[in-house]
């Protein structure tokens, strides 16, 4: 399953809120076995945010959205939900029961708006805040407070599916460039992919569908790096 992530709002593209929610939807969907192929953030604007979604939805298998979910000026994602749908914003009664039960509102004391959503959407409900979610057709659209986006999505995270993955990282106080015989080497004996990142050491990723050949992999490297599992050098082989 082919996903994309697309974050909304301003504040992240001026820099001013690091873009949590999508190192960490991009985590959890790839845990799961989602492949995420698109990370992208757009201004609180109606057309963009609506031409972006529009082409997404008929190119991946699904997409989430973050941010600007609220019923306030600057929270536009819902009416560029029902533009790139074609549809209208109405009032979801199932969202607003759930409000005025569940959520511990009245009717009253809600802010307008608040539980309008695109026609024809299922609403999820949010545990940790006010405004709802929505899902249309694969699109998955979720608050920008990360709390209420986490709790949110676990609620369809069984939504995203694909082939477990299993992984290991291996430290290597080495160079990168003093590693690239052994990386090879360890591609050449194992099914996994590998990933190199430099930094204070280098961490290498090893990856596969097999969490045997996962172990035995990682096993096979942390024997030939200097790292902080590896053994002695007397009794390395
Ligand atoms: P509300 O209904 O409370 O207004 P919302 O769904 O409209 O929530 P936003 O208005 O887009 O969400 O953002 C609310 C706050 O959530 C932001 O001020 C920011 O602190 C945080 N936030 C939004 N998007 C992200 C993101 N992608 N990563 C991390 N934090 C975010
Ligand atoms: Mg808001």
């Amino acid at each position: 399953m082919n996903v994309a992530i697309v974050t909304v709002g301003d504040e992240l593209l001026a820099g001013r809120t690091v873009n949590t929610n999508a190192s960490w939807l991009c985590e959890r969907l790839h845990e799961r076995g989602a492949r995420v192929e698109r990370v992208v953030t757009v201004p609180d604007r109606v057309g963009d945010i609506a031409e972006t979604v529009d082409a997404y939805n008929e190119r991946y298998d699904g997409v989430v959205v973050t941010g600007g979910l609220g019923p306030t000026h600057d929270d536009v994602t819902m009416d560029a939900i029902a533009a790139a749908f074609d549809s209208d914003l109405e009032l979801h009664e199932e969202a607003l029961e759930w409000l005025t039960t569940e959520g511990g509102y009245t009717r009253e004391g809600l802010t307008e708006g608040t539980a309008h959503l695109p026609r024809g959407a299922r609403a999820l409900h949010n545990e940790v805040g006010v405004a709802p979610g929505a899902v249309l057709e694969s699109v998955y659209v979720l608050p920008g407070v990360p709390g209420e986006m986490r709790a949110m999505f676990e609620t369809v995270a069984e939504e995203f599916a694909g082939e477990r993955r299993y992984y290991e990282e291996v430290l290597a106080d080495e160079p990168e460039s003093a590693l690239l015989e052994r990386l090879d080497e360890l591609q050449a004996h194992f099914d996994v992919s590998v990933g190199s990142y430099p930094g204070e050491g280098v961490r290498i990723s090893i990856e596969s569908t097999d969490a045997e050949t996962t172990a035995e992999a990682a096993a096979w490297l942390r024997s030939r790096v200097d790292g902080p599992d590896a053994e002695s050098p007397s009794t390395r082989d």
